[in-house]
C-alpha cells in the first residue's frame, strides 16, 4: 500500500507551530466566554473570525473544502463540522463543540472544546470529562519509537473504562503542519502496537469523539455537518500536539499540557 510521509518538524518549525497554537487557544477561551444561552452560533463564528485576524492570522476552517465558516459548531446531537448560523440561538442545558482552526506564517494549529451552556445533565457533564480524559490519555499515549495506534488504543480503553459510550467511527485525529490535515489519520479506537512508529518532530491533532447512545453517525443534507443517528449528545475535543526530543509539547494548550502531563510534558513547560 501506498503511504505518503509524515512530515517532520524542526524545532523551530514547531515554535511556529505554537505560535499557530496559541492563536487557536486564544480564540477559543474568547468563545468559550461568549457562548451562553441567547447567542447564537452565527455569532461566535464572527467572534471567532475577529479574533483570529487581530492576531494577524487566517481562519483555515473558512474555504476548506467550500466549508462556509471559521468554526464548526456542533450542538447537542451534532458530532461535528456543523455550520453555524444567526438562526440557530443556543439553550439553557445545550452542550456545544466548538471546533476552531488557524494559520500562522504558513502553520496550522487546530482544536476543539465542548462548552456546557447554564445548566447541563450532571450525567452528560460527566459525559464531557470523559471525552476530556481520552484526549489526554491518547497525547500521554505519543512517544518517539511508539506505534501510532498507541494512541487510539489509550483513548477507547479510557472511553471504554468509564461508561458505555458510543466510539464514533470514521472520523479522528490527523498529522497537522503545513496543511491542517496530514498523514496519518488516528483512528480513537483500536488495538495497541500497530501503523508508522512515531518519532520526534511529528504533530498530531488528536480528537475523540463520543456519543451518550449509539455511535452511529449521518451527514445531513449540507454536505457537512454529523449528526448521531439516535439523536443521542456527542460531545468532541481536540489538540494539536507535538512529539519533542525532551518530552510532548500540546500546542493548542496555554500550559503546553503540564497540568495534564506533568513530567511527560516538555522541559520547557516543566
Ligand atoms: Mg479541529
Ligand atoms: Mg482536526
Amino acid at each position: 500500500m501506498f503511504r505518503r510521509r509524515i512530515q517532520i518538524k524542526t524545532a523551530e518549525q514547531l515554535e511556529l507551530m505554537r505560535a499557530a497554537g496559541l492563536v487557536v487557544a486564544r480564540t477559543l477561551a474568547v468563545l468559550r466566554e461568549a457562548a451562553r444561552p441567547g447567542v447564537s452560533t452565527g455569532e461566535l463564528d464572527a467572534l471567532a473570525e475577529a479574533t483570529i485576524r487581530s492576531e494577524g492570522a487566517v481562519p483555515s476552517f473558512k474555504g476548506y473544502q467550500g466549508f462556509p465558516a471559521t468554526i464548526c459548531a456542533s450542538v447537542n446531537d451534532r458530532v461535528v463540522h456543523a455550520i453555524p448560523s444567526r438562526d440557530e440561538v443556543l439553550s439553557d442545558g445545550d452542550l456545544i463543540s466548538i471546533d476552531c482552526g488557524a494559520i500562522l506564517d504558513g502553520w496550522h494549529g487546530d482544536s476543539a472544546i465542548t462548552v456546557p451552556i447554564g445548566d447541563v445533565e450532571p450525567d452528560l457533564l460527566e459525559m464531557l470529562r470523559v471525552v476530556e480524559d481520552s484526549l489526554w490519555a491518547g497525547i500521554a499515549a505519543a512517544r518517539p519509537d511508539g506505534r501510532l495506534t498507541n494512541i487510539s488504543h489509550a483513548i477507547e480503553t479510557t472511553i471504554r473504562d468509564l461508561g458505555p459510550y458510543g466510539i464514533v467511527e470514521g472520523y479522528g485525529g490527523h498529522g497537522i503542519g503545513t496543511e491542517m490535515h496530514q498523514e496519518p489519520h488516528i483512528h480513537n479506537h483500536g488495538r495497541a502496537g500497530r501503523g508508522p512508529r512515531m518519532t520526534v518532530g511529528m504533530a498530531f491533532a488528536i480528537e475523540p469523539m463520543i456519543t451518550w447512545g449509539s455511535p452511529e453517525v449521518v451527514e445531513l443534507d449540507d454536505g457537512w455537518t454529523v449528526v448521531t443517528l439516535d439523536e443521542s449528545v456527542a460531545v468532541h475535543v481536540e489538540h494539536s500536539m507535538a512529539i519533542c526530543d525532551d518530552g510532548i509539547w500540546v500546542l493548542t494548550a496555554f500550559d503546553g499540557g503540564r497540568e495534564r502531563l506533568g513530567d511527560l510534558v516538555t522541559a520547557r513547560q516543566r
